[in-house]
């Protein structure tokens, strides 16, 4: 996929930062919008969606993880790529971001070749996926298939059986492939409004879920956990 005419915000209050970013986007052909805080990227995304955001978590009014939260809950930009930058070394804003919603960090000082290779990898396997996910009728990749109109999924050749749940949540997972996602976004998305589940309802549907679909549950390979942060669909090993 040619990164020309794909769009990317960057939101940064450093104006060092911000051209530095611009400057190497713009050579790799990217068309860069720049916001120096949330309240001008919002009106940016109101005018137009970005194919990516580059969000720094330092910002003058509403903070990056703020910000982040915001463009999760907007229909237009739920599903845009985040690229977080961090000033901290600290692994807890890491994880925030992670749960927030971004796809992948960056901590300051970073190399312009790195961000770039970043921003690139992103769009990549965001482009093949996003696009397709949301309006496709079925979803086929190595021994996974699922019919989101029948309801009837096939792992390594066999159909197997799952609650209306496990087939919602395994939908949520595939339809956000590669991404880090959050129990309490897990809780929200497949669970929504009902009372009486807790992030363990989470848990053991997961478990259930592996059972259904890895090939060895105790070692998942497409059901991911992070410690600490969520879960994640890899995509990679259904094509391997
Ligand atoms: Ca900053």
């Amino acid at each position: 996929m040619s990164s020309i005419g794909q769009k990317i915000l960057v939101v940064e209050d450093e104006p060092d930062i911000r051209k530095l970013i611009q400057y190497n986007l713009t050579q790799e052909r990217y068309l860069v919008v720049e916001a120096e805080d949330g309240e001008q990227a919002l009106k940016l995304v109101q005018r137009d969606t970005p194919n990516l955001i580059i969000l720094d978590l330092m910002l003058p009014g509403l903070s990056g993880l703020e910000l982040c939260k915001i463009f999760r809950e907007r229909p237009d930009t739920a599903r845009v790529p985040i690229l977080m930058l961090t000033a901290k070394a600290g692994e807890a804003d890491k994880v925030v971001g992670l749960e927030m919603g971004a796809d992948d960090y960056l901590s300051k000082p970073f190399s312009p070749r790195e961000m770039v290779a970043r921003v690139r990898a992103i769009l990549r396997r965001t482009d093949s996926s996003a696009a397709a996910a949301e309006t496709a009728p079925s979803y086929h990749k190595g021994t996974l298939k699922i019919d989101y109109r029948t309801y009837e999924v096939f792992a390594r050749g066999q159909q197997i059986r799952l609650t209306l749940k496990e087939f919602e949540l395994l939908r949520f997972l595939v339809q956000n492939s590669n991404r880090v996602l959050s129990r309490d976004q897990l809780l929200d998305r497949v669970w929504g409004g009902e009372t009486f589940v807790t992030p363990r309802t989470v848990d053991v549907h997961i478990r259930r879920l592996r059972k259904a679909v890895e090939e060895d549950d105790r070692r998942p390979r497409l059901i991911l956990t992070l410690r600490g942060v969520g879960y994640k669909f890899d995509e990679k090993a259904l094509a391997e």
